[in-house]
Parts: structure tokens; sequence; C-alpha cells
């Protein structure tokens, strides 16, 4: 009986072995079979990056004055440029990207950012006035570029910054992230110079606050002006945090139906 017990088991372990060869094989077939197209392959290579780690939160009564900077329209060329800055100053921000900016090129961009402590977070797909499109538009363009980012970082987006800040109860009720605005300088505007961007987020800075700034291609004067806005807000004793860690800072539970330029421990 015992040794009918012990042939049984050798019996299905040699099927599990066969089957885990067979899978190999199988598998080695794919992908020499993908040899034939180098393009296809680095394709592949491109979409199953490995896993980031992402950014740890410390304990909420470690936080002093918090600032979170936010920079949308990237993923661009100047988003690296903004992420040297970043990196010399040891600080953090959040990206909201446009999920049409998101090409293979720059998805090393967006893995540095998240290398460097920054989160990644959703500014639609195509950019347009979200007010103007149907409920399935409006899920298709969020879903676009949450499964982009995820696919990249490994982390789903659970913030979104609607385009042009143009919101409707149609949006709130069909976008599940949590809606963000900010503190701007109107720096999207070329005209408004590197000083005027500077003086400006410094005046709106307060423990707390989200500062809305752009990575959009070529937007060399906010990367100028980041030199100042990092030195004067470190001189002024703010600890730069991503805008989830902004909410766990500060103790708060994002709402729904609720767009939040600041986040404070009353809320
Ligand atoms: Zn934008």
């Amino acid at each position: 009986m015992k040794k009918s017990v012990k042939a049984a088991i050798a019996a299905l372990l040699l099927l599990a072995a066969t089957a885990v060869i067979a899978g190999c094989a199988a598998k080695d077939t794919e992908t020499s079979s993908e040899k034939d197209d180098n393009n296809e392959s680095s394709k592949a290579a491109v979409s199953e990056p490995e896993p980031l780690p992402q950014r740890e939160y410390k304990d909420p009564s470690e936080y002093g004055k918090v600032i979170a900077l936010t920079f949308d329209d990237g993923p661009s060329t100047t988003t690296s440029l903004v992420l040297d800055k970043l990196e010399e100053h040891g600080a953090v921000a959040t990206f909201f990207l446009i999920g049409d900016n998101i090409t293979d090129d720059k998805t090393d961009t967006v893995r540095r950012a998240v290398t460097l402590g920054c989160e990644i977070e959703n500014h639609s797909k195509t950019h347009s006035d979200m007010t103007k499109l149907s409920e399935e538009e409006i899920k298709a363009e969020i879903d676009f570029t949450s499964e982009k980012i995820t696919e990249i970082t490994g982390r789903e987006p659970r913030f979104f910054r609607p385009p042009y800040i143009s919101t409707n109860d149609k949006m709130y009720t069909a976008i599940e992230p949590t809606f963000i605005c900010g503190y701007g300088c109107n720096d999207y505007d070329s005209k408004v110079e590197v000083e005027t961007r500077v003086e400006k987020t410094l005046a709106q800075a307060k423990d707390g606050a989200i500062i809305l700034l752009h990575d959009s291609e070529g937007n060399i004067k906010t990367v100028q002006a980041l030199d100042r806005l990092l030195t004067e807000l470190e001189a002024q004793g703010y600890e730069f945090v991503t805008v989830g860690e902004l909410f766990h800072a500060k103790g708060v539970e994002p709402q729904d139906y609720t767009m939040y330029s600041e986040v404070s421990a009353q809320q």
C-alpha cells in the first residue's frame, strides 16, 4: 500500500517536472520566434521592467512644515532638467502626466523620477477640456493614462489634475482619483519671467500647500526658477513631500467631490 502511494507520488512529480520542462520549451520557442523581429523583442523588454521601490512615508508625527511641488504636462525633455534640480536639492515632487506624452523614449525619465522618491499621477490622456466629453470618454482618458503609469512605475495613480482646472459633476462622478488643483504662477505662459515665477510661488507658500508648476517641453524658465525656489523654501524650513505624502502627513483622508489646493490637519 505504502509502496503504491510512493509510486503514485513519484509519477505525479515526474508529470509535474515534465509540465515545467514543456512550459520552458514553449516559452523558449516564443522567445526565439520574437528574435526574428528585433524591434518587437526590445518593445517586450520595455513593457516588463523591474518593479520600482515606491516612496516610503514617515510617521505623521515626524513631519514639520510641508509643501508639495507638482509639475504638469510632462513627461518631456524638460522633465529631466527638473529632476536634476530636485536631485541637487534632495527634494521630491509629484508629476501629473499627460498620457499621450508617455512615449517609449520617456519611460526612463518617469522611472528616474520614481527612483528619486517622486510620485506619478494622472493629468488625462489628451489634455482636453473634459467638461465637454461624455462619461465614457472621460473614463477612457483616465484609464489610458493610469494604465500606462502603472505599467511603468508599478503604482496606480491616486490623484488627478483636471486639464485647465476645468471640472463638472460628470467628471467627479466618473473619475476615481482625488482631484488636485494647487497654487500656480502662470508658468505655462512663456512671457512670465523667472523672477515672477519665484516671487509668486514664494508668496503663496504655506504649510500644507500644493504648488502648481509645469514641466512641459521647453519650459526652461521654471527650471531656472527652481534653484532659487528650492533654496528659499529650504531656508524657510519647508520639507518637500509628494501629494500622497502630504495627505498622510496631515492625517487627512482624500474625499470625493473635492478639489484640493492645500491639505491641513483641520480638514
Ligand atoms: Zn496641463
